[in-house]
């Protein structure tokens, strides 16, 4: 009876301590760990909204970059980091793709984490070298086609973004080409700017500052339709392949058993960021569209991961990729 009685008092303690933890939460500076290299797509939106949440909680967002081919040691740190709100990760797509490309993977996007909430959708661009010997699309087709086994794409390994949109063209144009892998797109984007590389797809985030500049050529647009900031550039689809589309979108994660009320408080601080007008026009300015305050929830999160996870399975294996 007594051993009860102590069991009891026991549990209550603990749970009473975890719930004044939480009330206490943020007392310190928070983490977000970045899947990629400083400087690329997935790090921007990152450093955007680690600020503008670091506001309401009263604590600072330290953004750091665990870059790997991609993207999947992140999310296996966070998995194994103590679920007490002070590790979070900003992830993209490639959390729905990456179950379907790495047999060996040591993370469940799904169990072992708990969703926060949705950010943001960037759309991508197709882009070559400045000096790339094709005018527009059609010509860079020719070109892609008749040079196959001499140009080189780059991107930022199996399971990103990148890597997604190319092996999706390839399949699309049905030619192969030859793919070469960088720890994010920040260093693929410098070989690219130095001519070590032909191109690339990438986030609007990356590249419009490069195509505005005349830095890259871009010769289309991924998303279903023309991107407001770059309305000048043409979609795949209305370019002849038609029903081409990847759209990707930014979430972040607590690992697993994070206590309710730290989520709470995560997530009222990002759908005040994603209402926040700076941060809109931020995103925007880089071709991305905050999400509205609604999608800003774990239910959203959950639902949509669900949901591209059960759509890129067939997409994938149709397009053969895989990882070992
Ligand atoms: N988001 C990029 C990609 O998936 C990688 C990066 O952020 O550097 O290709």
């Amino acid at each position: 009876m007594k051993r009860i009685s102590f069991v009891t008092s026991l549990i209550a303690a603990i749970a009473f301590c975890a719930s004044a933890l939480a009330q206490q939460y943020p007392a310190k500076a928070i983490t977000m760990l970045v899947p990629y290299a400083a400087g690329g797509p997935t790090d921007t939106v990152a450093r955007v909204i680690a600020q503008a949440m670091g506001k309401p909680l009263g604590q600072t967002i330290v953004v750091e970059n665990r870059p790997s081919a991609g993207g999947i040691l992140a999310p296996e740190q966070v998995k194994n980091s103590r679920p007490d709100g002070y590790t979070i990760l900003i992830h993209h797509i490639g959390m729905a793709t990456v179950p379907w490309l790495y047999r060996q993977l040591r993370f469940n996007p799904i169990e072992d984490f708990e969703p926060i909430g949705l950010i943001n959708d960037v759309p991508m661009t197709l882009i070559a070298r400045a000096n790339f010997p094709a005018k527009d699309f059609k010509e860079f087709l020719g070109y892609i086609k008749a040079n196959k086994d001499k140009v080189t794409y780059a991107n930022a390994g199996i399971g990103a973004a990148s890597h997604l949109c190319g092996m999706l063209f390839m399949s699309t144009i049905q030619t192969d080409f030859l793919t070469i892998p960088y720890k994010g797109t920040a260093p693929a984007m410098n070989d690219l700017l130095g001519g070590q590389v032909d191109f690339m797809c990438d986030q609007t985030t990356n590249t419009t500052s490069q195509i505005r500049s005349g830095k890259v050529k871009a010769y289309a647009v991924t998303s279903k339709k023309r991107v407001p900031s770059l309305q000048e550039i043409p979609t795949l689809d209305e370019q002849g392949l038609k029903g081409f589309e990847v759209g990707i979108w930014h979430g972040l994660y607590a690992p697993k058993g994070t206590p309710k009320p730290v989520i709470d408080k995560l997530v009222a601080a990002l759908q005040e960021s994603v209402k926040d007008d700076t941060v809109k026009k931020r995103f925007a300015d880089l071709g991305a569209q905050t999400m509205p305050a609604s999608q800003a929830t774990p239910e959203a999160l959950r639902k949509h991961l669900k949901a591209e996870i059960a759509k890129w399975g067939p997409l994938i294996k149709k397009a053969g990729v895989y990882a070992d």
